[in-house]
C-alpha cells in the first residue's frame, strides 16, 4: 500500500495562495512527494485572485528556477489554471487546468465561487431567481470549456461550493442532473484528465470533494480518467483528503486514477492510496 505523493493543483503567493513556491516545495519534500505542480490562476481581468499580466513572467521564471534547483529530489511542473472566459493561455506550460469560475451574465462576469451572497445575488439578478437556470448556464460553460485542449478539467461542479447542505438547490433534481451529466459526457469525450478536487475541504466550505457522486458515476461509466488534487492555497494541505477522494472514486466505479510522475502520466490503483 502506498499513499499518493503528487499534486498538480496548487496556488502560491503569485496569486491567492499563502506560501511562496519554495515553501510549498519544502513541504512536499517532507511528505515524500515525487512530483509537485504549480498551477497559478492565469490572467483574467475580471478576477482579483488571478495573476496580473506583468506577474506571469516572474511566476514562470521562479518555477523554472525551482525546477532546476530541485532536479533529482522532486519533479517540479510549471502549470497554469486557466479560467475559461479569460484570454487564451500562453504556450510553454507543462500542463493547463481548465476551470470555470465565472459565468457571462448581465453583460459582465459573475463569480460562482467567491461568496455565497455573490452567488445568490447573481441568481436573483441574472437568472430570475431560478438556481437551476444558473446551473444550466454553468454546466453549459463547463461543457464548452472541454473543447479547450487543456490537459486537466478543474473542479467541474464548483457551483456546489456553497450548497453542500442543498439549501440553494437540489443536486438530485432532474433540472440539475440533466445539465451536470451532459457536462460529464462532454468531459469524458474530451479525453481530459478530470479532477477529483479536495480544495473546498481544506478551506472549510465542504466535507466532500468535487465533483459529486452522480457526476463521478457517469464519468466512470464513460471510461473517463481522473486525477486527485487538493487545489491547495497553503502548504499545510498539499495532500488534504486524498484517501477520502480515492474512496469516493472507488465507490462510484473507478478502479484506477492517473497522476503525473514528472512529465509522464501514470495510472495507479486507487486502493493504493492510504492516509500518510
Ligand atoms: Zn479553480
Ligand atoms: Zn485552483
Amino acid at each position: 500500500m502506498t499513499a499518493l505523493r503528487s499534486n498538480i493543483h496548487t496556488h502560491s503567493t503569485y496569486a491567492d495562495g499563502r506560501d511562496a513556491p519554495e515553501d510549498m516545495l519544502r513541504a512536499a519534500l517532507r511528505l515524500g512527494f515525487h512530483t509537485l505542480g504549480f498551477s497559478e490562476h492565469g490572467r483574467a481581468d475580471y478576477d482579483d485572485c488571478a495573476m496580473p499580466a506583468d506577474v506571469e513572467p516572474l511566476y514562470r521564471a521562479d518555477i523554472l528556477r525551482l525546477k532546476a534547483k530541485y532536479a533529482g529530489r522532486i519533479d517540479v511542473l510549471l502549470g497554469y489554471e486557466h479560467d475559461w472566459l479569460s484570454p487564451p493561455t500562453p504556450d510553454r506550460y507543462d500542463y493547463i487546468i481548465e476551470s470555470v469560475h465565472y459565468l457571462r451574465a448581465g453583460g459582465g462576469f459573475v463569480c460562482v465561487d467567491d461568496t455565497r451572497d455573490i452567488l445568490t445575488d447573481a441568481i436573483d439578478k441574472h437568472f430570475g431567481g431560478d438556481p437551476y437556470a444558473m446551473c444550466r448556464e454553468y454546466f453549459r460553460t463547463v461543457a464548452e470549456s472541454c473543447q479547450s485542449g487543456a490537459q486537466v478539467l478543474g473542479h467541474m461542479d464548483l457551483v456546489m461550493k456553497f450548497n453542500e447542505r442543498r439549501d440553494l438547490f437540489d443536486d438530485a433534481d432532474s433540472r440539475y442532473l440533466k445539465c451536470a451529466l451532459e457536462a460529464a459526457d462532454a468531459a469524458a469525450d474530451s479525453g481530459m484528465l478530470i479532477e477529483i478536487n479536495t480544495g473546498a475541504i481544506a478551506r472549510g466550505y465542504r466535507t466532500q470533494p468535487y465533483p459529486g457522486p452522480a457526476i463521478l458515476r457517469r464519468l466512470a461509466e464513460r471510461g473517463a480518467r481522473i486525477v486527485v488534487t487538493s487545489d491547495c492555497h497553503n502548504s499545510d494541505y498539499l495532500d488534504c483528503g486524498f484517501a477520502d477522494a480515492a474512496a469516493l472514486a472507488r465507490g462510484c466505479g473507478f478502479r484506477t486514477a492517473w497522476q503525473y510522475r514528472g512529465a509522464q502520466l501514470e495510472e495507479y490503483p486507487l486502493e493504493d492510496i492510504v492516509n500518510g
